[in-house]
C-alpha cells in the first residue's frame, strides 16, 4: 500500500470508511511528512499538530457513528489568506503576524464542520501578491521537484505541500493565477472557480472584484469533490450565485467526443514562452482530437491588455482593500507618540514591498487627476477582455492554454524586476478580469524533470466541463 499521505481524498474516503486506518493515523503521517519536508521547503507559515490530532480524533468518532461528508477524516491544508477559526492566518503578511481569527472563511466552515482536519497554513505571497512565492515576509517556498526552483505564486506553499505529499489536499485564492500557476509549477490539479461560485467571505480580500477561492489537489477527481463541498451561495457574500451546485464528481471520466476546443493564437505567441511547454500543451491537444473533440483556432484579440489592464486594477482595489491595516485593530503595531506616525511606522514596518509598490501605484491610478486616465480606461479594456470570452464561448465550448509561458524557474531570477514576474501571469490574468473558471492539469514533465500545467478555460460556471475534460486528458 502507498504511504497514507500519499492518498488521494478518494482513496483516503474508501479506506476509511472501510476502517483499513483511523484519521488519527493519516493525519500522523501527513504531519510526520511535514517534519521531515518542510525545513527545505518552508510550505508551511504554521501547523496545528496538536489542534488536527484533535479533530482528526473527532473525526474518528464521526466516521465511527457514520456521520459527517466526503471530508470527513481528512487532512488539509489552507493559504494564509484564508481566516480559519483559532488559528494563525497572517497572509504571509508580518502586519498580521500574530492575528488569530475568531472565524472561518465559509469555505473552511464547510469544511471544518464535517469533520475536516486542518493541518496548517501554508506559505503564500505576501497577500497574494506575486508569481513565485519569493514576496513572502515568511521566506520563499521551494518548488518540491527541484529544490532550486520556486513553488509558484501566490499559492505556491499550498502546492508544495499537495505535490510533496504533506497533506492530501489544499485550498487557496485565485485572483490572477494564484491557484492555476503554482499547480502548474508543482505538478497538481488546480481550480479558478468563476466568479461567484464559491464564497469569498473571510478570504482577504486582495482585489475583491476577482478573487476567487478554490480547490488544490493530487487528481481531478480531488478537485470535483472538493468544489461539491465548498461551492455555492452564501447570505455572507452577496456576489455568490443560487440555485444548486452540480455534482461534479458525476460529470467526470463522461465522453467528450463532439466538443469543441478553442486554441486561443495569443496564448501560443507569447514572448518568451518555453519550447518544451508548447511541445506539451499540443500533446494533449492531439489527445482531446483522438477523443473526438473538434480542435477550432480562435482568437481573443485584446488578450494582449490583460497585464497591464491587470496590474492598474488590482493595484486600485489592493490600495483600498489594505487600508484597513493599520497597526491599530490587528498585528504588528508600532509604538509612537503620535497617531499618525503609528499607522505610516507600522504599515512600514508590517508590509512586503510588493505590498507597497501595489498601495502606490493603486493609490496614484484612483486619485482625481488620473483616475479617467488610468483606472476608467483599464475597466473600459476590462470590458473587451471580457467581451473576447463572451464572444469566442459562443463558438467554442472551452479554450485549452499553457497555464503558463514557462516552467518553475529559478530561485532569485526574477525577483529584482517586477516588471518580468508581472509577465509570468500573461496566461492567467485574463481569466481573472473576465471572471471565468479556468483548471490547470499536470500535462507531462520537461527534461529536466519540471512539470507543465495545462489550462482549460470555459464560460462563466462552466467548471463542470473543464473537470470532465481534465479528468479525460490526465
Ligand atoms: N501573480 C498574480 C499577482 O501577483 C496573481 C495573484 C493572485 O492570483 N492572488 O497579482
Amino acid at each position: 500500500m502507498e504511504k497514507l499521505n500519499e492518498l488521494t481524498i478518494k482513496q483516503a474516503q474508501d479506506d476509511l470508511k472501510k476502517k483499513e486506518f483511523s484519521s488519527v493515523e493519516l493525519t500522523e503521517a501527513c504531519l510526520k511528512r511535514i517534519k521531515e519536508r518542510n525545513k527545505d521547503i518552508n510550505a508551511f507559515i504554521t501547523v496545528c499538530e496538536e489542534s488536527a490530532l484533535e479533530e482528526a480524533k473527532k473525526a474518528d468518532e464521526m466516521l465511527g457513528q457514520g456521520i459527517g461528508g466526503p471530508l470527513t477524516g481528512i487532512p488539509f491544508c489552507a493559504k494564509d489568506s484564508i481566516s480559519t477559526k483559532n488559528v494563525r492566518s497572517t497572509a504571509a503578511a508580518k502586519i498580521l503576524d500574530n492575528y488569530i481569527p475568531p472565524f472561518n472563511a465559509t469555505v473552511i466552515e464547510k469544511i471544518r464542520k464535517q469533520g475536516g482536519v486542518l493541518l496548517g497554513k501554508n506559505n503564500c505571497d505576501t497577500f497574494g501578491h506575486g508569481a513565485s512565492n519569493e514576496n513572502s515576509m515568511y521566506g520563499s517556498v521551494r518548488n518540491p521537484h527541484d529544490l532550486d526552483k520556486v513553488s509558484g505564486g501566490s499559492s505556491g506553499g499550498t502546492a508544495a505541500s499537495v505535490a510533496d505529499n504533506m497533506c492530501v489536499y489544499g485550498i487557496a485564492e485565485d485572483t490572477g493565477g494564484s491557484i492555476r500557476q503554482p499547480a502548474s509549477f508543482c505538478g497538481i490539479a488546480g481550480l479558478r472557480p468563476s466568479y461567484g461560485r464559491n464564497s469569498r467571505y473571510g478570504i482577504m480580500p486582495m482585489a475583491s472584484s476577482l478573487d476567487t477561492v478554490g480547490p488544490m489537489a493530487k487528481t481531478v477527481e480531488d478537485t470535483a469533490i472538493i468544489m461539491e463541498q465548498i461551492a455555492g451561495q452564501d447570505s455572507l457574500d452577496a456576489t455568490t450565485v443560487s440555485g444548486a451546485v452540480p455534482e461534479y464528481t458525476k460529470i467526470l471520466n463522461k465522453s467528450i467526443k463532439g466538443l469543441r476546443v478553442g486554441v486561443p493564437k495569443e496564448y501560443y505567441e507569447a514572448p518568451g514562452m518555453d519550447g518544451e511547454v508548447l511541445e506539451i500543451t499540443k500533446l494533449k491537444i492531439k489527445k482531446l482530437e483522438e477523443l473526438g473533440c473538434e480542435i477550432v483556432d480562435v482568437s481573443l484579440p485584446h488578450t494582449k491588455y490583460a497585464i497591464a489592464v491587470y496590474y492598474i486594477v488590482v493595484p486600485c482595489e489592493v490600495s483600498s482593500n489594505l487600508g484597513r491595516l493599520d497597526g491599530v485593530r490587528y498585528g504588528v503595531r508600532v509604538e509612537t507618540d503620535n497617531l499618525f506616525d503609528l499607522y505610516a511606522r507600522s504599515r512600514a514596518q508590517g508590509f512586503h514591498e510588493e505590498v507597497k509598490r501595489r498601495i502606490l501605484i493603486g493609490t496614484y491610478a484612483l486619485s482625481a487627476g488620473y483616475y479617467d486616465a488610468y483606472y476608467k480606461k483599464a475597466q473600459q479594456v476590462r470590458t473587451l477582455i471580457r467581451q473576447d470570452f463572451d464572444k469566442v464561448f459562443k463558438d467554442v465550448d472551452v479554450l485549452i492554454a499553457p497555464a503558463s509561458p514557462f516552467p518553475a524557474f529559478t530561485i532569485g531570477e526574477k525577483v529584482a524586476d517586477p516588471m518580468q514576474m508581472y509577465l509570468a501571469d500573461v496566461f492567467t490574468t485574463p481569466a481573472g478580469l473576465a471572471g471565468i473558471p479556468g483548471l490547470s492539469v499536470p500535462g507531462g514533465k520537461t527534461k529536466s524533470g519540471l512539470p507543465v500545467g495545462i489550462q482549460i478555460m470555459g464560460p462563466m460556471m462552466g467548471e463542470g466541463v473543464l473537470l470532465n475534460i481534465g479528468s479525460n486528458i490526465c
